[in-house]
């Protein structure tokens, strides 16, 4: 691995057979993220691939004649041509491993693959997720001297990381970039401790024996685990869905309500969540729309009776949301009746989508005690039916799912673990 400066990019870059080319930042932790990453892989490919890295903030005009706008960003060449497709932000392991191998021939990547060499690393306390919950806990068993790993397959901060600005969480007079605030929980996790194993590809999880493979070849192997993986929202698969969350689409009217005092937004879904938030909608928005997709609501009776008698909702039945698109400072739905195929044009400021949230437990649910709707079940120490396991956050059973609760249930459970270990 080598660093150049720009006044070599010709020489180094363009004029060799197979080069990688690492854009880096200082105070970057997507970039502290890759380094890892790729000093273990230029060791593999190394004799294959030249393996570069500029620093970016030095090479400014560089990074602008070729495009690059974040870093990390990685670019790949071949005989002076870029090849394969840039890689930038929480970058994993396997993302660099396909350009790779995309670059050599199949006898050449299989040799390379059979000297790869699976490790083992021990820890007393594996986090599984760096949201608030995990964070938190993180923290604390930091500063118990417990010696903990934190493991995410994107980077630390959880969904406060995508949340435009958080104007509940206590210790801030002003609304805080959700970026921001998880940047600060990830910087002070780390500060006092907590290891962190972030942008990986979690290959198996097996809570039993408190053991997690990521990518594929590292074993991190603990003797307790807690479980902080949060939650994800259902998507409507409406086209525009992805693009617009965050930017005029939000899942959490406790969190963005009030952003939309006296403006007309459209919600989505027709079950008590849908209905019982927009209730609560109607306290900063002039009208509010839903769209639903039955011809009747499916929340609770009494919510019900509330939205219908609330002179400020509509409800659109029988209509599903097809697209979302930004129309300036407006956001555009177009909703189709399933009955008829009528379509409608709804124009708002703001659109809530209530369709149910998920928590993510896919990797490991079979041994877990669930409730109803999936979420883990603890006691009010944390502790799971399984032995040694804790869940925290949005993923467990309960009613209220903000950061204050999730950072509180870290807390508790890095608190109990730290009694049961000293
Ligand atoms: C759009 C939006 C806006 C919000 N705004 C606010 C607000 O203003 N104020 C407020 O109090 N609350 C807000 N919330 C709610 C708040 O974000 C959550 O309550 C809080 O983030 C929960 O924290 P958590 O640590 O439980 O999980 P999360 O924040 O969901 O973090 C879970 C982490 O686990 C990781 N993960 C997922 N699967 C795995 C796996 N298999 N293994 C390991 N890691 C995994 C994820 O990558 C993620 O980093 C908002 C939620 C959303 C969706």
């Amino acid at each position: 691995m080598k660093e150049i400066v720009a006044e070599e990019f010709e020489r180094e870059v363009l004029e060799s057979d197979r080069v990688v080319v690492d854009f880096y930042s200082t105070e970057c932790p997507p970039c502290e993220a890759l380094a890892s990453k790729y000093s273990e892989l230029s060791e593999l490919y190394g004799s294959d691939i030249r393996f570069l890295k500029i620093y970016r903030q030095q090479s400014r005009s560089l990074a602008e004649k070729l495009g690059v706008k974040s870093s990390p960003t990685l670019l790949f060449y071949q005989d002076g041509e870029e090849v394969g497709s840039r890689l930038s932000g929480a970058i994993k392991r396997s993302d660099i491993v396909r350009n790779l191998d995309a670059m050599l021939t199949p006898d050449r990547v299989s040799r390379i693959k059979s000297q790869i060499r699976s490790t083992t690393s021990e820890f007393d306390v594996i986090i599984l997720g760096g949201g608030p919950g995990g964070l938190t806990a993180g923290l604390y068993l930091g500063q118990s001297k417990i010696n903990t790993v934190l493991i995410d397959p994107a980077l630390p901060g959880g969904n406060v990381a995508t949340t435009h600005m958080v104007s509940n969480y206590p210790g801030f007079i002003e609304p805080q970039p959700g970026y921001m605030l998880s940047h600060n929980m990830s910087e002070q996790a780390k500060a006092n401790g907590t290891v962190y194993r972030s942008a990986v590809d979690i290959t198996s999880v097996d809570l039993e024996r408190k053991e997690v493979l990521i990518d594929g070849n590292e074993t991190v192997r603990a003797k307790k685990i807690i479980i902080a993986t949060g939650t994800t929202p259902n998507l409507t698969g409406a086209s525009g869905e992805k693009e617009l969350k965050g930017k005029g689409i939000s899942y959490c009217a406790t969190c963005d309500a009030k952003y939309f005092e006296g403006k007309e937004v459209v919600v989505i879904g027709g079950g008590n969540s849908a209905v019982e938030e927009s209730e609560y909608i109607t306290r900063f928005a002039s009208r509010l729309t839903i769209v639903h997709q039955f011809d009747k609501l499916t929340a609770n009776k009494q919510a019900q009776e509330k939205a219908l008698k609330n002179p400020k909702i509509n409800i659109l039945f029988d209509n599903e949301p097809r697209s979302f698109t930004r129309d300036g400072d407006k956001v555009i739905t177009e909703a189709e009746n399933v009955k008829t195929g009528e379509r409608t044009r709804l124009v708002s400021d703001g659109i809530f989508i209530f369709i149910g949230m998920k928590p993510n437990i896919d990797q490991f649910r079979d041994k877990l005690e669930l409730d109803r709707w999936g979420y883990i079940k603890t006691d009010d120490e944390m502790r799971t039916n399984i032995d040694g396991v804790y869940a925290v956050g949005d993923v467990i059973s309960k009613k209220y799912r903000q950061i204050t609760t999730a950072v509180a249930d870290g807390t508790i459970a890095a608190m109990a673990l730290a009694k049961e270990m000293n």
